[in-house]
C-alpha cells in the first residue's frame, strides 16, 4: 500500500462551496478511492484559495516536514498554480521531495514529479510564468502610465508636499525643512552629514519619524518635486511573483512632466545641488538587469579536450551576421589548442534545440493554463478594493445636470426665489463635482479590469507561441538545454534539463 497526502488551499467564504474543505475532501477521498494501492494519510488544507495570497501556510509546512519523515510516498494536490507561494518555491520543494521518494501529483494538470518529463515540465512552467509575470507587470504599468500622463501623481504624500487625489500641494511646515536642506547643500556647501546632525539638534525628524540621517537628506536633494517636475515609475517590479521592486533604467516608460505643480526651491538652487551631488557621487545605483548572456555561452562542449565552446560574430558574403562557436582552447592565442575543427552556428543550434523540444511532444495545454493563472494572480494580488460602477455615476450626473436646468426653469417662471435656486443649485454643484471624482477614479478601475481580461488573452498567446518554439525565447532557451556535445567525427548529442535522454545529430 502508499500512503498517501492530499494538499489543498480552502477558502472562508460560505459562497464559495467548490472550495470549501468538505468538498475537496470529499475530492481527493474518491480520487484515492479508484487506485486500489492507494491509503489516504491525511489531507492538509490551508486558508486562502489563491496562491499568493496566503503568506502562513501552517499546514503545509507540516506536510513537507511529515515527507521528510517518510510518512507517506505521494502527494496530491489539483494545480501547480495552488501549490506553492509560487512556481520557483514549487519547483524547490518538488524537486527535494523527489530525492527522498515522495512524488507530487498535480490531478488536473496531469503531471507527475516521478513521470520521465513530469520536472522538465515544471521547470518550463516555471521559466515562462516568471517571464510572463515579469511582462504582465510592464503591460500593467502601461496602463497607469496614461494616467500618469495626465498628471496625476500616483504615491504618497511627503516632506513639504501633501498628495490628495492625485494632486500635490504644499504643506508649509516640511517645506521649510526642504529649503533648509537645499540651501545648506548648494549654497552653503554643507555635508549631507552634517546637515542631518543640524536637523536632528533642531528637533526634527523625517516624514516617517526617525531620525536624520545622510541618506535621507540625499533623498531629498535628488527628489525632483521640490523643483516642480514630476517624475513617475522611478521603481517598477520585474517579476510580480517576489515583488521585487527595482530602479528602473529605462525598462518601463519613465513620465517626466516639468513644472507640474508649485515647486519649493528655485530650478537655480535645484541644478546647484545636482551638480554638486553628481560631483561628490561617482557611483551609481544599485540596478537589476537580466543577464545578457548567450543561450548558448557555455553550454557547447568540447568532446576532445572538454573545453566550452567561444562564441565570435562572423559576418558572411551576403552581409548577414551569425555567431559562430568554435572550442575555447582552439581559439586562444599562444596555446597549442585542440584540433576539433568544428565550427556550430548559433542558428543551427537552436535548429537542433527546438527539434529535440518538439520531439518530446508535451502536453503543453496544462502549462498554459497554469501559466496564465500564476501570472494574473501575482498581478491581482496587488489590487483590491471595490469602486462605483461608471454606468451608474453617468446616470447620476445627467440626472443632476437636468435638476440643475429645472432648478433655474422654477426660478425664471416665479415658482422659487433667487437664494432658493442659488442654494439648490450650489448642492446640485456639490454633488456633481463628488460624483465627478468618483467617476474618474470608476473609469480607472473598468480600465483595468478590461486589461486583465485582455492581458489573459495575450499572455495565452504569447505562451503557446513559446512552447512551440514560434518565437525563441532567450529565457526558455536557458532552461531547457543541458548541454550540446561536440565530437570529433562532427556528431553532436544535445542534452535537456531534468530528462535523462540523449539527441544525436549527425553532421
Ligand atoms: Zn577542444
Amino acid at each position: 500500500m502508499i500512503k498517501v497526502a492530499g494538499y489543498c488551499r480552502v477558502s472562508t467564504d460560505k459562497e464559495d462551496q467548490a472550495n470549501s474543505f468538505a468538498s475537496q475532501q470529499r475530492y481527493f477521498q474518491e480520487y484515492i478511492a479508484q487506485n486500489p494501492n492507494w491509503e489516504l494519510y491525511e489531507i492538509y488544507a490551508d486558508e486562502g484559495t489563491s496562491g499568493t495570497s496566503t503568506r502562513k501556510r501552517v499546514q503545509f509546512n507540516r506536510m513537507i516536514q511529515d515527507a521528510r519523515e517518510g510518512k507517506f510516498q505521494l502527494i496530491l494536490t489539483k494545480e501547480v498554480s495552488r501549490f506553492s507561494r509560487n512556481i520557483v518555491d514549487t519547483l524547490s520543494y518538488t524537486r527535494e521531495l523527489k530525492r527522498i521518494g515522495v512524488a507530487v501529483e498535480f490531478v488536473t494538470d496531469h503531471i507527475n514529479t516521478m513521470d520521465s518529463d513530469g520536472e522538465l515540465r515544471l521547470s518550463i512552467m516555471a521559466t515562462i510564468a516568471q517571464d510572463e509575470s515579469r511582462k504582465t507587470s510592464n503591460r500593467v504599468v502601461w496602463g497607469q502610465t496614461r494616467q500618469m500622463e495626465k498628471g496625476v501623481v500616483f504615491g504618497r504624500s511627503l516632506l513639504g508636499y501633501d498628495v490628495k487625489n492625485g494632486k500635490l500641494s504644499i504643506e508649509p511646515e516640511g517645506a521649510k525643512i526642504v529649503r533648509q536642506i537645499f540651501q545648506k547643500y548648494a549654497v552653503e556647501q554643507v555635508g549631507t552629514a552634517e546637515i542631518a546632525c543640524f536637523l536632528n539638534r533642531e528637533g526634527h525628524r523625517t516624514y516617517h519619524g526617525s531620525k536624520w540621517k545622510s541618506g535621507a537628506i540625499i533623498k531629498i536633494l535628488k527628489n525632483e518635486k521640490y523643483v516642480g517636475d514630476l517624475v513617475q515609475k522611478k521603481t517598477y517590479t520585474p517579476d510580480y511573483l517576489t515583488h521585487e521592486k527595482c530602479t528602473n533604467k529605462g525598462q518601463v516608460p519613465q513620465i517626466r512632466i516639468e513644472n507640474h505643480h508649485e515647486p519649493i526651491i528655485s530650478r537655480e538652487i535645484w541644478n546647484m545641488a545636482q551638480k554638486r551631488m553628481a560631483q561628490n557621487n561617482k557611483h551609481g545605483a544599485g540596478d537589476c538587469g537580466h543577464s545578457n548572456r548567450y543561450v548558448f555561452s557555455g553550454k557547447i562542449k568540447c568532446a576532445l579536450c572538454g573545453a566550452s565552446f567561444v562564441g565570435r560574430i562572423k559576418k558572411l558574403k551576403d552581409g548577414t551576421k551569425v555567431r559562430r562557436w568554435s572550442c575555447g582552447t582552439a581559439v586562444n592565442e599562444g596555446t597549442d589548442g585542440c584540433d576539433i575543427g568544428k565550427l556550430v552556428r548559433d542558428d543551427d543550434a537552436m535548429n537542433m534545440l527546438k527539434l529535440a523540444v518538439r520531439s518530446l511532444s508535451l502536453d503543453v495545454k496544462p502549462i498554459i493554463v497554469n501559466i496564465t493563472a500564476l501570472a494574473l494572480d501575482a498581478i491581482q494580488a496587488g489590487e483590491s478594493g471595490v469602486t462605483d460602477a461608471p454606468e451608474q455615476l453617468r446616470f447620476e450626473l445627467d440626472r443632476l445636470q437636468h435638476k440643475k436646468e429645472a432648478v433655474i426653469d422654477h426660478y425664471f417662471s416665479g415658482d422659487i426665489s433667487k437664494e432658493d435656486m442659488l442654494a439648490m443649485k450650489k448642492r446640485y454643484e456639490d454633488q456633481e463635482r463628488s460624483f465627478r471624482e468618483r467617476l474618474e477614479k470608476a473609469e480607472v478601475k473598468q480600465q483595468q479590469g478590461s486589461d486583465t481580461a485582455q492581458l489573459k488573452q495575450a499572455i495565452q498567446a504569447e505562451v503557446t507561441d513559446l512552447l512551440n518554439f514560434q518565437v525563441e525565447s532567450e529565457v526558455l532557451s536557458k532552461t531547457l538545454l543541458n548541454s550540446l556535445t561536440v565530437f570529433q567525427d562532427k556528431h553532436m548529442e544535445l542534452r535537456l534539463n531534468d530528462l535523462p535522454m540523449v539527441f544525436r545529430f549527425a553532421e
